[in-house]
């Protein structure tokens, strides 16, 4: 008789928390990755339980040396009359140390925006707010295999979902980045098997690498989660694959649109 596997998934929900950090280092991963670390008085007590977590990062505005934080109140964030608020991105906590009070979040240096701007110009003794996580979905651990696709803005999710799947696990992970310079090592004791996919001088969000892979690739034997993060018009055309044509279950399937290379779309 063969036994039903639940795979259940649960849902985390958390006090929005605002946060006035303080940078510790900088260190640059790759040429367009840089790893900020952050601390403070403000960073005890925060919790991440979920690898595609996301923070609310709030930089500076140009010519300011503190971000201005919103105030949460009970109808959402808020921000005091008068005040220009600071620019806002989401951005993963792609690792948290309690015992050392640190955050570390990795910036892909893509260019114009004010996320990009501010990372590329970082260095310790600056400041920056960040708000949340305010909650996370937390997927079942009982998949066969963990099928992680995404572009490099996705890898501080990828990375921190490979560090913590459990030795015996099985993780297959398809990642576009713009060239082998921007490879990062991934460390897992799980069983992964990579796919790194270079975009040889075309521009992120322009190509279907991504999808063109996933086609390529038949997933093991058992039960499949695949998440992925990635521009978002890309998301949308790996989601609607699996689900139209590969017919996969869509309570296995987590596709966010991590950033818009056409602002104006409808958000996802
Ligand atoms: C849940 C979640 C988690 C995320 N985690 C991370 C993370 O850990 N690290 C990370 O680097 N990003 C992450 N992102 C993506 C990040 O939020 C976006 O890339 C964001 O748009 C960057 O803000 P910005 O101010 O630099 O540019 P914006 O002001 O938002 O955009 C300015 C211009 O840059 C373009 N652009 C934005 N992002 C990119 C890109 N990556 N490549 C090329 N062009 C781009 C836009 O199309 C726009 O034309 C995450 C997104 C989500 C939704």
């Amino acid at each position: 008789m063969s036994t039903t596997v639940m795979h259940e998934m649960r849902r985390v929900r958390r006090d929005v928390v605002m946060r006035l950090l303080e940078v510790k280092r900088v260190e640059s991963l790759t040429p367009k990755m840089v790893r900020v670390t952050l601390t403070g008085d403000a960073l005890h007590g925060f919790e991440s339980d979920a690898p595609d977590d996301h923070v609310k990062v709030f930089v500076p505005l140009p010519g300011h040396t503190h971000p201005t934080l919103p105030v949460m109140t009970a109808d959402g964030p808020r921000f005091a009359e008068g005040v220009t608020p600071s620019p806002a991105r989401d951005y993963t906590p792609r690792r948290y140390d309690a015992k050392a009070n640190e955050l570390d979040i990795d910036f892909v240096l893509h260019g114009d925006g004010p996320a990009s701007t501010w990372a590329a110009q970082a260095e310790a003794g600056q400041w920056l707010g960040i708000g949340g996580p305010r909650g996370s979905r937390i997927v079942a651990d009982d998949f066969d295999t963990y099928v992680l696709i995404g572009d490099e803005t996705a890898l501080p999710a990828i990375g921190r979902w490979l560090e913590e799947l459990p030795k015996g696990a099985r993780a297959i992970t398809i990642v576009e980045i713009a060239d082998e310079d921007e490879r990062l090592p991934l460390h897992s004791k799980a069983d992964v098997q990579r796919y790194w996919l270079h975009r040889n001088g075309e521009a992120p969000g322009t190509t279907t690498r991504l999808e063109d892979a996933l086609r390529d690739i038949r997933f093991p034997e058992g039960d499949t989660f695949v998440w992925v993060g990635a521009e978002s018009r890309t998301v949308r055309g790996i989601r609607l694959y699996l689900q139209q044509e590969r017919a996969h279950n869509p309570d296995w399937i987590k596709a966010s649109g991590y950033w818009k290379l056409w602002p104006e779309d409808e958000d996802e």
